[in-house]
């Protein structure tokens, strides 16, 4: 991501969080930082490793997650449950509300997409786990794939 664009990123991050009790402190603003310029997702301890590196100053794991659950209750990040790993949110920059999110992850470079669900797969989903006697509690989708790039370099 390019300085200006993740400047931009970042000030759209700070005006989201312009409500009462959601300020994006310095710390918080540092982690996202880190989340943003990485290209694949990041574990709390490769986090803290990197937040060291870069700025200088250590964090302890447990702070790095009550910062990425700020991040995450604001939807500025979010968690990959099947890597137990985080990533920026694709759609900071963006106008619209916030819809319930699905992770394309490529096996092959660990580059992750973020795409919406459309309501009517959530629906389908809802109508099967009731049926079956269950409740979904979490929509969040992750399926395993390779991307375009890795698919063409493991076809040639
Ligand atoms: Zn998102
Ligand atoms: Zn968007
Ligand atoms: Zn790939």
């Amino acid at each position: 991501m390019g300085v200006s664009t993740l400047d931009q990123v970042i000030k759209k991050a700070e005006e989201h969080c312009n409500h009462p009790g959601a300020k994006l402190t310095p710390k918080r603003k540092n982690i996202l930082i880190l989340l943003l310029r990485s290209g694949s997702p990041l574990s709390a301890y490769e986090l803290a490793e990197r937040y060291q590196q870069q700025f200088h100053e250590s964090v302890p794991p447990m702070s790095v997650y009550r910062m990425l659950d700020f991040l995450m209750t604001e939807n500025l990040a979010h968690k990959l449950v099947s890597e137990n790993k985080f990533i920026a949110c694709s759609h900071i920059a963006c106008s619209h509300q916030h819809q319930v999110p699905q992770f394309l992850i490529c096996d092959h470079c660990n580059k992750v997409k973020e795409i919406a669900i459309g309501k009517d797969i959530i629906d389908a989903l809802n109508i099967n786990v009731t049926k079956a006697g269950y409740h979904l509690i979490n929509h969040q989708l992750e399926l395993h794939c390779l991307c375009d790039e890795c698919s063409q370099t493991s076809a040639a």
